[in-house]
Formats: structure tokens, C-alpha cells, sequence
């Protein structure tokens, strides 16, 4: 069976209209780096028009718990594409995460993640790494559901159906093929799990008997993501559910090179959203020393995914150039491999001097 969205995502959508898009700021470093890629996306001619929204901290202050109003929900429900910079969730009680609210509401499903080494110009053990992680995004122990019992107990329940194991196994099934990809791994817990992680797994099996051209096997995910920290360029398609796609992903980005470089999809039926992995960088953020690659990339994601292919590959090549040639932010700056260290604005610029 065909993955509608898939194949929809693949199909080129390119109209000579503008596509508007919803931008979030975000939080922290948001703003800078999302100031870095809309000019990049400009420069490089992009057929997108930003209308911008407001999300996150500044919704939170006004007493918003959810940390988003009214006006943005309609101008996302209007345009069914988002591109997002990080936003900070405030800690304790009360305060609901805005991105597991997006993720929910919008029916967001799968998370892709696109993890590769820029070796030999961003320092890693791991020069042919290039493994994309497929993380369901709705369920698992993000459903959302925790108790208090009482006082001293607290409890959160794991929430794994066989419509989501279903769709987001299939979808990395049909990635695979529409990429060219040769194996996927599924990655769970059940030898503990045995129902809820069990159920992921047996769905597995019984899809990839569908692809017989596509290898499959399953790890358990603590030593799966121990041999994934050790030999990463023995994976390709990668799996899992909710919280191990989140925290491999991680490990992912961070031995490519930084987590700072990169970006991903959230996909649903319906409506797209484009963002970096990594968080809002408060340690950092106002310091114009960011990162922008993960956002950008993320914008190379949404380009793909609206048809856009040639400023897609004109973007993703001057960026690739751009590390190549050695101008990089401090968290990838290497004393001897580098070539100067750039803030996150120099860094935009000198992308779009190789557009
Ligand atoms: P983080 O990813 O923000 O930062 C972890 C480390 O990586 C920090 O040292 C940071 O300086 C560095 N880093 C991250 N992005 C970088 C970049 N682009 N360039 C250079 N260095 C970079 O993780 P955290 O500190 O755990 O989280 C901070 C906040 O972000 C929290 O409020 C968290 O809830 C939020 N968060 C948001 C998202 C999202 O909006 N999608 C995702 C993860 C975390």
C-alpha cells in the first residue's frame, strides 16, 4: 500500500503563486537564526511568502499556557505549512509544551531527521554517516497523559496504537524506497515493553514483509543507540518511537558534527512543519554565534517538500560550500581545518554569496 502523503510530499506542488508560510521567531537564539534563513531563502528566490506568527515565551508572559493565541492557529490553519525556530518551554507545573501541542493538534506524525557528516570540514569520527532518523511523533509517553496519584506517585502512560506503529513504519518503508534507501532498522524496548514496544515490533515485521527489496532489522534501542554512537555509518533508515527518536536523533546530530546542523520535518496529513533539532540555545542566544545551519536545512526540507527543488539544491549547495570553504560558527570552528569563525549573520551572508 502506496503512503498517500508521501507521495504527495514527492510530487512537485510548484505554482508560479507565492506560498505562504507560517513563521514562528521562536525563542533564544530563534530569532537570529531565523533572521539568517529568511534571507537566505530570499536571496536564493524562494517562492514563499512569510507571514509571521507569534508563539512560545512572549504568549507564555501574557498568562497563555498553551503559548499560542487565537490569530496564529488561524494563519497556520490558513497556510498548512510551518517553518519554526526553537521556542524555550517555561519549566513547571502549568505550562503545556507548545511543540508536542503542535505535533498533537495538527495530526504531525512522522518526524524526519536527516543526519549526515560534512566530513572533512566539520569535525567527526564518522566521514560517511548519512542516516535519517523516523521518529513517531504523536504518541508513546508524549501522549500527554500523566496522573498524579498521589503526593509522593506520579505516573505517565505509554501510548502506543496500531494505526500509528502502522503508518509511521510505513512511511519509513516508503521513504526508504523513494529515496533509495537500503535497510531500515527498527529500534524499541520489548524485551520489557513487551505490549506497548511488542506491538511497535510485530508491526515492523509484518510491514516489512511488504518490501522484500528493502532489508530490515530491529535492535533494542539501549544498545541499538550505543552501537549507533559507535558505528553510525552502519545505519541508514532508522525507526522508533517518540522519546528514542528524540533522544537518537540528538546523539545523531551531535557526533555528525553539531546538533546544531540539523533540520527536520514534522509531517501529517494535512499540514508540514519545518524546524532545526535542537532547542533555543538560552546559554547562547543575543550572541550572534549561532548556528543557523539546522534551520536552514530544515527550510531546504520545506522547499523539497512544496516542489521547490532547483532553490532546494541552490541553497543546500551553498551551504555545503560555505562549510566547505571553511567559514564556520564557533561550534564547529576547528583551530587548522577552519577558515575564519563567523558570526550567525556572516555566515548567512557568505551562504549568499555562493547562491
Ligand atoms: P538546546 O538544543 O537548546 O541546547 C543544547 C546545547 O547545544 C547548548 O549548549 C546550545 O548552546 C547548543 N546549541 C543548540 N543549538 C545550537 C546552534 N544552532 N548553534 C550552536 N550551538 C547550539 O537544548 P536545551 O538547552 O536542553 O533546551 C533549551 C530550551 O529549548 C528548552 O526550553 C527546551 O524545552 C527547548 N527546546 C525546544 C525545541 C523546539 O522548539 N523544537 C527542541 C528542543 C528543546
Amino acid at each position: 500500500m502506496e503512503n498517500d502523503v508521501l507521495v504527495q510530499e514527492l510530487s512537485s506542488k510548484s505554482t508560479n503563486k507565492a506560498v505562504k508560510v507560517a513563521v514562528a521567531q521562536g525563542d533564544g537564539i530563534g530569532p537570529e537564526i531565523m533572521s539568517a534563513a529568511l534571507n537566505i531563502l530570499k536571496s536564493a528566490g524562494a517562492n514563499i511568502e512569510p507571514e509571521f506568527i507569534e508563539l512560545g515565551e512572549q504568549v507564555y508572559l501574557l498568562g497563555n499556557t498553551s503559548g499560542i493565541n487565537n490569530e496564529s492557529w488561524d494563519i497556520i490553519n490558513r497556510n498548512k505549512l510551518i517553518l519554526k525556530a526553537p521556542i524555550t518551554t517555561p519549566q513547571g507545573k502549568g505550562y503545556k509544551s507548545l511543540n508536542v501541542t503542535l505535533r498533537k493538534s495538527l495530526g504531525l506524525y512522522a518526524n524526519v531527521r536527516p543526519v549526515s557528516a560534512f566530513h572533512p570540514f566539520v569535525k567527526t569520527n564518522f566521514p560517511n554517516m548519512d542516516v535519517v532518523i523516523i521518529r513517531e511523533n504523536e504518541e508513546d509517553l508524549y501522549a500527554g497523559i500523566e496522573h498524579q496519584q498521589t503526593q509522593d506517585v506520579v505516573q505517565c502512560l505509554k501510548l502506543i496504537t496500531r494505526p500509528g506503529c502502522e503508518r509511521i513504519i510505513r512511511y519509513a518503508f516508503e521513504y526508504a524506497k523513494a529515496y533509495g534507501r537500503k535497510k531500515v532498522t527498527c529500534m524499541v524496548k520489548d524485551n520489557i515493553m513487551k505490549r506497548t514496544d511488542g506491538l511497535f515490533h510485530e508491526v515492523f515485521n509484518d510491514i516489512s514483509l511488504e518490501y522484500p527489496n528493502i532489508k530490515s532489522d530491529s535492535q533494542i534501542i539501549d544498545i541499538g543507540s550505543a552501537k549507533l554512537a559507535a558505528n553510525p555509518e552502519n545505519y541508514d533508515v532508522i525507526v522508533t518511537s517518540n522519546l528514542y527518536g528524540d533522544i537518537i536523533s540528538d546523539i545523531a546530530a551531535e557526533i555528525a558534527g553539531s546538533v546544531g546542523m540539523a533540520g527536520s520535518a514534522n509531517i501529517g496529513a494535512n499540514v508540514a512543519m519545518f524546524e532545526a533539532i535542537h532547542g533555543s540555545a538560552p546559554d547562547i542566544a543575543g550572541k550572534n554565534i549561532a548556528n543557523p545551519s539546522g534551520l536552514i536545512n530544515a527550510a531546504v526540507l520545506m522547499l523539497a517538500h512544496l516542489g521547490q527543488l532547483e532553490i532546494a539544491d541552490k541553497i543546500k549547495n551553498a551551504l555545503l560550500a560555505t562549510i566547505e570553504d571553511g567559514y564556520h560558527t564557533p561550534d564547529i570552528y576547528q583551530e587548522g581545518t577552519s577558515k575564519k569563525k563567523v558570526s550567525t549573520q556572516e555566515f548567512a551572508k557568505e551562504v549568499i554569496s555562493r547562491l
